[in-house]
């Protein structure tokens, strides 16, 4: 029989700490506080989402002297709404604001609705905003999950997994949900904000003065600066490939690239399809048969030596090379192969070659050039 493990978030005690010490220690005076107009909350709410506070303030002065009303907002041209908000950036919540405000006003007769489920449908109000307008403005039992609250929540709630993750996520909203008080959720939503941002910030929480402390993992476990924990590092992809360095008569194969793709456009060693050994740091060794048929097409297979794998770094993968050197007992001629060409050892140093191709293949020919022209 499976088991379910039953959650058991519930804790009234959490709600009335933070309820107390908002009342007494919280912010009080913020031009947005104290009132229940849904307008002045909402365009704050907004205003704060990835901004902070002080940068907020003369804005939002501003932003009101200009559109006193949610409807004198909806009326204006769309490039005076982003004129006045020039300088606060991410523009999308400007648009958005004002498509939001044209939207109150056609559907719900410019008043915003009390119910978050509805706010939430609005343009730029996600489901933690709605619950903050929903809270402060209508008293509406509704939970926020934002950056600060998800460092308050792994903070106090010893919560070792990455917020960024959707079931942590999930669990922390679940946890917020049942954390909430049946009374005083205006102090408890402030006292949440204000916590996250005036105590338990993100490089140097005040613990001494913080009301969750007798009952804050990190705190005991000494664990403040691991909580909350960072977004896992992806690990770098890695990538294979299987190069042939035929060389004949002194001079190398070279295969014009794509001219997109990685090195679009540039000469580069034909490589060996079908041996790409994505898994591990291995690479197959290129067995016999396939590798005299890809040579087949420049000329007759004499021999071949698999060189050292050769590492090269991008932005996003690291490729791992397996070099063959191969040596021709006849060269074809190449009428038919468009796309590649003969280069003479010493010209391989101009070549318009990748770096790590390019090193590859002087180390294995030597640097042709005279020694005044060498660089390297
Ligand atoms: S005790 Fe420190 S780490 Fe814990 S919630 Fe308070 S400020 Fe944050």
């Amino acid at each position: 029989m499976k088991v379910v493990a039953v959650e058991n978030f519930a804790d009234p005690s959490f709600s009335a700490d933070l309820i107390g010490w908002q009342k007494v220690h919280g912010r009080h005076a913020l031009p947005w506080q104290n009132t229940t107009d849904a307008y002045l909350i909402w365009l704050s709410e907004i205003m704060l989402q990835q901004t902070q506070v002080s940068a907020v303030l003369g804005y939002y002065a501003r932003f009101l002297e200009r559109f006193p009303t949610l409807r004198d907002l909806a009326a204006a041209p769309v490039e005076d709404v982003m004129a006045q908000w020039s300088g606060l950036g991410y523009y999308t919540r400007a648009r958005n604001l004002h498509k939001c405000a044209q939207r109150v006003v056609a559907e719900y007769d410019g008043v915003f609705p009390a119910d978050p489920v509805l706010l939430a449908e609005l343009p730029g109000i996600g489901r933690s905003t709605a619950a903050a307008i929903a809270a402060f403005s209508s008293g509406r039992r509704a939970a926020i999950m934002d950056g600060n609250v998800k460092r308050v929540f792994a903070r106090v709630f010893g919560i070792d997994t990455y917020p960024g993750e959707k079931k942590t996520e999930d669990a922390m909203w679940r946890r917020a949900e049942a954390l909430l008080p049946e009374t005083g959720i205006e102090s408890y939503t402030q006292g949440l904000m204000d916590m996250g941002a005036t105590l338990c910030t993100r490089s140097s929480p005040s613990c001494e003065r913080c009301p969750m402390q007798p009952r804050c993992v990190a705190f005991a476990t000494q664990r403040t600066k691991d909580l909350p924990v960072r977004k896992p590092k992806k690990a770098t992809p890695e990538k294979h490939t299987v190069m042939l360095a035929i060389v004949d008569n002194g001079q190398v194969l070279l295969e014009q690239r794509p001219p997109t793709g990685i090195w679009g456009g540039l000469l580069s060693l034909p490589e060996l399809a079908g041996h790409v050994a994505a898994e591990d740091d291995e690479v197959a060794d290129a067995d016999h048969g396939a590798l005299a048929q890809a040579v087949g097409r420049f000329g007759e297979l004499e021999s071949y030596d698999r060189l050292s794998t050769v590492t090269h770094v991008f932005t996003h993968y690291k490729l791992h090379i397996a070099p063959y050197q191969v040596t021709l007992a006849r060269r074809q001629a190449m009428a038919a192969e468009a796309g590649y060409v003969w280069c003479d050892a010493a010209k391989l140093a101009e070549a318009a070659l990748p770096a790590p191709v390019k090193k590859l293949l002087l180390d294995l020919v030597g640097d042709r050039r005279e020694p005044q022209q060498r660089m390297f």
